[in-house]
């Protein structure tokens, strides 16, 4: 298989090469399409399978011309007493991972496959500056790359964040998340927010494949979910 056979815009595909990627990995092979026909995914796959490519080239691929319009320019907020003009993030993709260091990696391969695609992809997470993440968000946010705990402070806070536009949910190293104190959580970030039921993907990927793990994708992934191993 080749990226050239994989229907992708020719902007990703661009962006693709860009990468110096010139062959799919196994999974990306299988993600590609199955994310592409709108299949939820469960991958299990280690780091090191090209797995964030495999998820972040079909979704930003799907996505390309519904980033949101950056807001007109705003008056000076100075001029106007008490008045502090905010965008609230409206992410269409929310990916959650475990730590700081795969959320900024994610984050940094979400900016070379967003380029010229008009999609801003956003970070947050926990132990970081929440005030300049607030920031960051409210200039417009498509993909919002998180940590579970700093992603339900959002969450929390409809004036900084909301999933009313939410069409892909990626939960990426699940079972490390599963095994932390997170599990309880992932009920308030996977029913997060006013999403439309129905209109939500949900892509899980993990290393290993344990019950709570499995316990998440029966409660919400869709029955016709497609597999790889
Ligand atoms: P991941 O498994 O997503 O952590 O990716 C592991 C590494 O493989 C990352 O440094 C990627 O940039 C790289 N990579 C992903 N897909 C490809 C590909 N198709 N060809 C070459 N390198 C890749």
């Amino acid at each position: 298989a080749k990226f050239e056979d994989a229907g992708l815009h020719p902007v990703m595909l661009q962006n693709v090469k860009l990468c110096n990627y010139e062959v799919p990995t196994p999974i990306q092979k299988y993600c590609l399409p199955a994310i592409i026909l709108g299949y939820d995914v469960i991958g299990i796959a280690q780091t090191g399978s090209g797995k964030t490519a495999a998820y972040l080239i079909p979704i930003l691929n799907q996505l390309m011309g519904k980033a949101k319009k950056l807001a007109a320019p705003r008056p000076n907020p100075a001029l106007v007493e008490n008045f502090q003009p905010r965008t609230r993030a409206e992410p269409l993709v929310v990916v959650v991972c475990p730590t700081r260091e795969l959320a900024i990696q994610i984050f940094n391969e979400a900016r070379k496959f967003c380029y010229r695609t008009m999609l801003r992809p956003c970070v947050a997470y926990g132990g970081g500056p929440i005030g300049e993440q607030i920031r960051q968000l409210s200039k417009g946010c498509d993909i919002l790359i998180a940590s579970p705990g700093r992603l339900i402070d959002f969450i929390e806070r409809p004036d900084v964040l909301t999933l009313r536009r939410l069409r892909y949910m990626v939960i990426d190293e699940a079972d490390e998340m599963l095994d932390s104190s997170w599990s309880d959580e992932f009920g308030k970030i996977l029913s997060g927010g006013e999403q439309e039921e129905g209109n939500v993907k949900y892509m899980l990927f993990s290393a290993t494949f344990p019950k709570g793990a499995r316990d998440l994708a029966k409660e919400h992934l869709s029955e016709e979910h497609v597999r790889f191993r």
